[in-house]
């Protein structure tokens, strides 16, 4: 089948609305919630009110959650019909939806209500029954512990059944969202002797009994967003909280809930895209003030250093931006994208950050000073190669996909 990017006229007015909002609503209060660290940006309620009003009369984005109808997650997803032609349907409105929210802050994205990456995992493995429960609330994702971060096997936090129930122990750090979503998207072994087969996600509402806040952490970038550790103390929740099949089924291993990540991976790449997207058009002001001319159509090796560095800087990010639409476009045609997923995260999450530190170094005293937003975009653009799965897990999951080997062949 023929790919097809081109973004259907549907896609292009949510771009424009979104985009209006990223420049009239995030970027004017970027700089404040950077400073003010932990301070809740009550401007996001107000504007997430708008879109929920534009939602319900059929004219606002859909947010990380698309507009996906349930499916059962433990069925294979079927083979495209290559009969019914390319769809760009929810994912890729998700993805272009991130590019335009974090070119205006990536920070206040995370902490725009109903943007939560728990969304995106819902939107993934949720039933029709689990969507129409918690296809509207704001779901954050707690999956790193204090004993592991890129070898999420290692799930400690336990979920025993008990009748209808399930009951919850265990303590989750660095939950983006933590404190502001009100669900969360918690990952927990059902059966430790199982290993990783019997690790599940379960939603979880953030108010519940059982379920604390214990601290937020300060950090390099993205201050506007909260990020959490949360402890799980004897927290019941209902049996149908769970994302998928409760059966452990050793055969099909970690599949389950690594599914998730084929449409968080690709979404977190877009948001290095839009982060990126905005220190290059600051940097080509920066320099065509300072007198620099780019010129695409003379070699680089006849242009200044800077005009050569920016054309490559753009290469790359056009090279990103398109690896990620394809991880998109395969996902709304269902067909697999687990390596193309980890493709687009680990080269728009490499590029995030090279762009936005080359545009420090570029741009010079402008640069590195607070008098453009340059220098916040390379402390934010970081975590976007780190969380959902670091640039080195990404290039290992993609030589594995590549080499036909398995996790425990290649480690
Ligand atoms: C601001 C922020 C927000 C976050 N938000 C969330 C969230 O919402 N939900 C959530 O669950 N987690 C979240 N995290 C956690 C994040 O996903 C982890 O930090 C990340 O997975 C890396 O884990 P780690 O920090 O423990 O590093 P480690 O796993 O200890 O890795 C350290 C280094 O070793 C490398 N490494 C590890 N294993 C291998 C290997 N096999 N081969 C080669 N290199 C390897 C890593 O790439 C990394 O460079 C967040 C983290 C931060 C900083």
């Amino acid at each position: 089948m023929a790919i097809n990017l081109e973004l259907p006229k549907k896609l292009k007015a949510s771009v424009e609305m979104t985009h209006q909002a990223a420049a009239e609503i995030l970027r004017p209060i970027a700089r404040k919630y950077d400073i003010a660290e932990h301070e809740p940006p009550k401007e996001l309620d107000t504007a997430s009110a708008l879109y929920d009003g534009l939602a319900a009369a059929g004219q606002a984005p859909s947010g990380s959650s698309g507009d996906r109808k349930g499916e059962d997650p433990d069925k294979p997803k079927p083979v495209v019909d290559p009969a019914a032609g390319a769809r760009n349907g929810g994912t890729m409105e998700s993805i272009i939806n991130a590019i335009e929210m974090c070119w205006g802050d990536v920070g206040l994205m995370l902490a725009f209500p109903y943007q939560g990456l728990g969304n995106a995992a819902i939107a993934a493995v949720a039933t029709d029954e689990q969507l129409e429960r918690f296809g509207k609330v704001w779901a954050s994702m707690a999956i790193t512990e204090p004993g592991f971060g890129s070898d999420s096997a290692a799930v400690t936090t336990t979920a025993v059944r008990d009748g209808d129930e399930w009951v919850l122990n265990g303590t989750k750090i660095f939950v983006t969202s933590g404190a502001r979503a009100d669900h969360i998207v918690v990952w927990a072994t059902v059966d430790k002797s199982a290993g990783r087969a019997a690790i599940k996600s379960f939603v979880v509402p953030r108010d519940h009994p059982g379920v604390t806040v214990a601290r937020l952490e300060h950090k390099l970038g993205i201050k506007a967003s909260d990020t959490a550790e949360i402890r799980f103390e004897d927290c019941r929740i209902p049996f149908d909280n769970i994302l998928g099949s409760p059966e452990v089924n050793v055969e099909k291993g970690f599949a389950g809930v690594m599914q998730t990540f084929d449409n968080t991976r690709p979404l977190v790449a877009a948001m290095a895209i839009g982060c990126a997207r905005g220190a290059l058009e600051e940097l080509r002001d920066v320099l065509e003030d300072a007198g620099v001319t780019i010129d695409y159509d003379a070699p680089v090796n006849s242009q200044s250093y800077a005009a050569a560095e920016f054309i490559r800087l753009e290469s790359d990010w056009e090279a990103a931006y398109q690896l990620t639409l394809k991880a998109g476009w395969m996902a709304d045609n269902k067909i697999p994208n687990s390596k193309q997923a980890s493709m687009a995260k680990a080269k728009a999450g490499r590029t995030g950050s090279d762009v936005t530190l080359k545009a420090v170094e570029l741009a010079g005293t402008v640069g590195y000073s607070e008098r453009t937003l340059i220098e916040k975009w390379a402390r934010d653009s970081k975590i976007l190669d780190i969380f959902e799965g670091t640039q080195q897990i990404q290039q290992l999951i993609i030589a594995r996909r590549q080499l036909d080997l398995n996790s425990s062949q290649l480690k």
